[in-house]
């Protein structure tokens, strides 16, 4: 039998191995024996009854909550050929009937129905009428009160399983927490032999946590990293989405906002737009992406704190789903940990417990220097042994030797102790500094014994030392209001009987090097992807229902111009080749004729393709800076690209500052609103304080200069630079 299943793999889906588990999970199956299958999202659960439903004689019920998953799972099998459909309250009177038609002369494989309709007397009436050789709980953490989207219904599938005492049952879920794991295998009271339980490590997940500092550029920084490719940012609360959007709307980009405040029509409409590629970011709350299967979601940003580990890990779970490498980076500021801790006040004293333990767990994922895997999946009860994930902030950091700063430490702590542990870094760092600000005047800051005493460091690496500090259990940071308290270590140092030693700057990460990759022709798959796009847009489907980004890749790769050549590839089955595959070919030969190449055999032993990101062909960034510098303007470059000229700058500076020559022009000059005696100003002022980052230069002209014009005379600066060396 599982020979057979094999065939199928490739016949109908067109993939040449088993997953991890699936083999197992389906033998089990086949012998007809009840099983439950935990498996982390995108593992290929749904491979798991598939298969055995078209290897049995008969019908496969498959209960799942959410109408918007059961749509694109029936969208996905009809692509494929296989007979699937769906009942629940979505259908008009006409197409149920239909369906139900359909349903009687047994001409249906998998039928998708919500357990509402199912626990109809007359729904299990047709149902026992037919023969039912699978009965399938889908999303069985449903069955758990411990879990997050209990529902009762789901408690009575037992009974009604009895019902078809033929058919095997087959339970699966994402859920990582133990808790709900061991109350769904208690619910099911399956053969203990039938659980199969997989890792949770979701290995093509990159992990990054960073300090939120002048997070609206961190944010357009990530950004940059994906163009045109799908991902989703999330925020605490429904202004700051709409604020998001509105601002990366602004910066040029494609965005949807989606939270609870908007109509079921517009959520509805923004992530439809979402799926079908139209729009390429998702600023949304945490109401969005339950009901969503979107594979090729590349990146997912944590703008905001997640409220625990669960949920963040839920959350990044829906970035990379094709199993192609896929980015998450959280921003993460204490500032928010007050926000979060004001809401946790609000609570009763129990759930208050339990809040800030997950707030203490979070934080720990945030400010460890080991793998961020370590933390993430001991939440969950597993241990990771692994020496370096590769696919984390942290396993990629250079190490950097640590030095010793036990003054500058004390001079830290002592402006703590003399400003009465009452105030944040912020206001500690600008007394060291000297700055003039309000606050400090308010204070009498000035008058302290520790005011200008810092001036050696920047105030970023102030911040990056007390971040230090705190890490290191010298200083306390009162949750609620921010402020610093020493400890009794803190003492220590300041009585000279303890050294300390810290970093000065935030680790530079090596350029990650994804594992494997194959380098493929990036504008023979944009050609593709767009021919996809049509093909999708015409037969209303999203475009990953047509193939998968791995298939298009594959394309690039091999050029593939027959039906032989075709069906090697990922994803191409026989009725997918059928549907779509000419249409491709089509492509590809004229293609391959334009640009004299010829098609290549695939080798199986060949280097796997993990990584999209990185071999998506050459970045924006340097598009723009070559087309810049062969001619083209600011303006037609933002006209062409469709961006704000900001943006374009962006990209410039990006271009430069990985080492290219700028050409000189004065279009830059041209853009600038500033005298000329200002704007020569500005270049000295760059000339002494570098190009890096402009704060030192914004507060060397009395901080008057916008941020904006900055950065157009730095370009201009840059060029001029570079022509002269
Ligand atoms: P889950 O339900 O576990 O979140 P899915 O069943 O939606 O995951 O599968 C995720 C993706 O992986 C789908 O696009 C699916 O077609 C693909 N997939 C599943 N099994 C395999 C396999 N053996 N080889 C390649 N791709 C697979
Ligand atoms: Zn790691």
């Amino acid at each position: 039998m599982i020979k057979e299943a094999q065939r199928i793999l490739k016949d109908i889906f067109g993939y040449d191995d088993f997953r991890p588990l699936q083999k197992e999970v389906i033998e089990n199956v086949l012998k007809k024996k009840d099983t439950l299958c935990i498996m982390p999202t995108g593992s290929g659960k749904s491979l798991c009854y598939q298969i055995p439903a078209l290897l049995f004689d008969g019908l496969t019920i498959v209960v799942s909550p959410l109408i918007s998953l059961m749509e694109d799972q029936v969208k996905q099998l009809e692509a494929l050929g296989v007979e699937a459909l769906m009942l629940n309250s979505s259908l008009s009177t006409n197409e149920y009937q239909n369906n139900i038609q359909l349903i009687r002369q047994s001409k249906v494989r998998l039928l998708y129905l919500a357990p509402e309709t199912l626990l109809m007397e007359r729904t299990l009436a047709l149902l026992e009428s037919q023969k039912v050789a699978s009965f399938i709980i889908d999303e069985a953490h449903c069955i758990s009160e411990w879990g997050h989207d209990f529902r009762p219904e789901y408690r009575r599938l037992m009974d009604i399983r009895k019902r078809f005492p033929e058919a095997v049952c087959l339970a699966l879920t994402a859920t990582a927490t133990q808790r709900v794991q061991q109350d769904i295998q208690k619910s099911l009271r399956f053969d203990k032999s039938a659980s199969f339980v997989a890792s949770f490590n979701r290995e093509n997940l990159f992990l990054e946590i960073k300090h939120k500092s002048q997070s609206a550029q961190q944010t357009l920084d990530f950004l940059a990293r994906f163009p045109d490719q799908s991902g989703i940012i999330y925020c605490l609360s429904r202004k700051q989405v709409d604020e998001m959007a509105e601002f990366l709307q602004d910066e040029g980009y494609s965005v949807q906002p989606y939270h609870a405040g908007l109509s079921p029509e517009v959520r509805q409409q923004n992530q439809a737009s979402f799926i079908r590629d139209d729009t390429q970011i998702m600023v949304a709350t945490i109401a969005f992406g339950m009901g969503i299967n979107k594979p090729n979601v590349r990146f997912v940003l944590h703008y905001d704190l997640p409220s625990n580990i669960e949920s963040y890990y839920q959350q990044i779970g829906r970035a990379g789903r094709d199993g192609l490498r896929a980015d998450c980076l959280f921003l993460f500021g204490y500032g928010d940990i007050r926000k979060i801790k004001y809401f946790i006040g609000q609570k009763n004293e129990s759930e208050q417990v339990v809040a800030h333990t997950q707030l203490n767990a979070l934080v720990g994922l945030a400010e460890t220097d080991d793998c961020r895997r370590i933390p993430l999946l001991t939440y969950f009860g597993e241990t990771y042994n692994d020496v370096n994930c590769g696919m984390c902030d942290n396993c990629l950091a250079e190490d950097q030797t640590s030095r010793d700063v036990t003054i500058p430490a004390q001079q830290f702590l002592s402006c703590v102790k003399h400003s009465e542990q009452i105030f944040g870094a912020g206001q500690i760092i600008d007394i060291l500094r000297g700055s003039k600000s309000q606050k400090v005047k308010k204070f009498g800051h000035q008058e302290l014994s520790t005011y200008g005493i810092g001036k050696d460091f920047s105030k970023t690496e102030w911040f990056y030392l007390s971040r230090q500090f705190v890490q290191k259990g010298l200083l306390i940071q009162d949750m609620e209001h921010g402020s610093l308290k020493l400890t009794a270590k803190a003492w220590e140092v300041l009585r000279g009987n303890q050294n300390i030693s810290a970093r000065l700057e935030e680790r530079q990460e090596k350029r990650a090097q994804p594992k494997t990759e194959q380098p493929y022709d990036s504008s023979l798959f944009e050609l593709l992807r767009q021919l996809r796009k049509t093909l999708a847009d015409d037969s209303n489907v999203p475009p990953y229902v047509v193939f998968p980004d791995k298939t298009l890749i594959e394309m690039a790769i091999y050029f593939p111009q027959s039906e032989v050549a075709m069906l090697q590839l990922h994803g191409v089955g026989k009725v997918k080749f059928v549907r779509y595959g000419t249409s491709f070919i089509q492509s590809i030969a004229e293609y391959c004729q334009t640009n004299q190449l010829k098609e290549k055999p695939k080798d199986r032993t060949h280097g796997k393709i993990t990584s999209l990101t990185k071999t998506i062909g050459t970045p924006r960034h340097q598009i723009v800076g070559e087309k810049f510098n062969s001619g083209s303007t600011i303006l037609v470059l933002s006209k062409e690209f469709k961006v704000q000229k900001n943006t374009i700058l962006d990209h410039l500076y990006r271009y430069s500052a990985e080492g290219n020559a700028l050409r000189t022009t004065s279009d830059f000059l041209e853009l600038s609103q500033l005298s000329s005696t200002t704007q020569k100003e500005v270049c000295k002022a760059l000339e002494q304080h570098g190009t890096i980052t402009l704060r030192p230069v914004f507060e060397a002209l009395g901080q008057e200069i916008s941020y904006q014009e900055l950065k157009i005379i730095r370009l201009h600066f840059l060029a001029n630079e570079q022509k002269n060396t």
